[in-house]
């Protein structure tokens, strides 16, 4: 279980003001800055959980994870990770933990995977037993046997992530932190990552928080979504909950034959285009099965599809809200 209650995080910045004066001036009486990165932020999450963690650049995702992890100690605020303050007696709590940071490597760069994984047997002190047993299931699982012999370095970016997760798995950790774990991946690899994530959740009951700016990966593995901007975490519940908030409207495109329909209450215009119709409903106006029958009695509706709306646009709309 994560806790974490009322965490403020500052970094100081060297404050910088121009001309070649007030340069120099910098270098004997420096002046600094406070940037407020985190302001106060509560949260509990539940072992076995899949929370997707959003929010705009800037927002304080990775200063929540770096926390998280031990790497990083609030100003204000208190947390704790399976009984451990993350960033007292991190020696102890690394155990527990799993990182993936999608834009940096845990693995060494000139040396053959295999190597590297050996490395983290001992720098975790994994038992042979199971550290022989996870790098067979892991690499089998996820399609690396043949490649456990290639440097990180001549490895594809899809396989260099698979590389990454078994990684931070080889020592059972009860959490798994991802940072943007499906960042440049071609559609394949992200499949292969979402599927693998979903699994081992559901198999070994990890908690994995997710951070990523792919709303397909937050459709895909999470059940719950935190949304933070500027520092605070501004909504906490379901994709299905966000939905709503924004619109429960739903999205009619039909291509027809013959004239075009009117719209009667409840339903908007989107796009019209030669024989293709788009609109939108608002189903506690008309329901999609009324709009359907209301279209079809004045044009002949040669294809169909109801949609809800995306959650790429979900989260745009709630960036915009929110101002963030
Ligand atoms: P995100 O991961 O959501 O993009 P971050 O946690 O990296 O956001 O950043 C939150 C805020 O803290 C930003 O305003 C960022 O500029 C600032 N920040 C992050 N790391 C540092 C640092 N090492 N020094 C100074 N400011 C930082």
């Amino acid at each position: 279980m994560i806790e974490v209650k009322h965490i403020t995080k500052e970094y100081k910045v060297v404050k910088r003001e121009s001309g070649l004066h007030n340069a120099v001036k910098a270098l004997f009486s420096r002046k600094y800055d406070k940037v407020r990165a985190l302001n106060d932020i509560s949260f509990k999450i539940d072992d076995g959980e899949i929370i997707g963690y959003i929010g705009p650049n800037g927002a304080g995702k990775s200063t929540t994870i770096k926390i998280l992890c031990g790497i990083l100690t609030p100003e204000k605020g208190h947390c704790i990770v399976d009984g451990y303050v993350p960033w007292k007696d991190r020696k102890n709590y690394v155990k527990n933990i799993g990182v993936v940071f999608g834009q940096r490597s845990q693995l060494w760069w000139d040396i053959p995977i295999i190597d590297s994984f050996e490395l983290l047997k001992d720098i975790y002190g994994i038992d042979s037993r199971t550290y022989k047993q996870n790098v067979s299931e892991l690499s089998q699982r996820l399609n690396l046997e043949t490649i456990l012999k290639t440097p990180t370095r001549n490895l594809s970016l899809g396989q260099r992530m698979r590389c990454e997760i078994v990684a931070s798995l080889l020592h059972n950790p009860k959490i798994l932190f991802l940072d943007e774990p499906t960042i440049g991946l071609d559609a394949v690899s992200k499949l292969i990552v979402r599927d693998f994530i979903k699994e081992i959740n559901a198999e070994k009951r990890t908690t994995v928080i997710l951070t990523t700016h792919d709303m397909q990966d937050i459709q895909a593995l999470t059940q719950r979504v935190m949304l933070i901007g500027k520092g605070q975490i501004l909504l906490d519940g379901s994709l299905e909950e966000l939905k709503k908030r924004v619109s429960d409207r739903k999205q009619i495109t039909i291509k027809h034959r013959g004239e075009t329909p009117e719209l009667c209450e409840g339903m908007y215009y989107l796009e019209q285009k030669d024989d293709k119709l788009n609109i939108s409903i608002d189903p506690k106006i008309i329901s999609v099965s009324g709009a359907i029958a209301y279209l079809s009695a004045q044009t002949e509706i040669i294809d169909l599809e109801v949609s809800d709306i995306s959650a790429d646009e979900i989260v745009a709309r709630l960036y915009r809200e929110y101002q963030i």
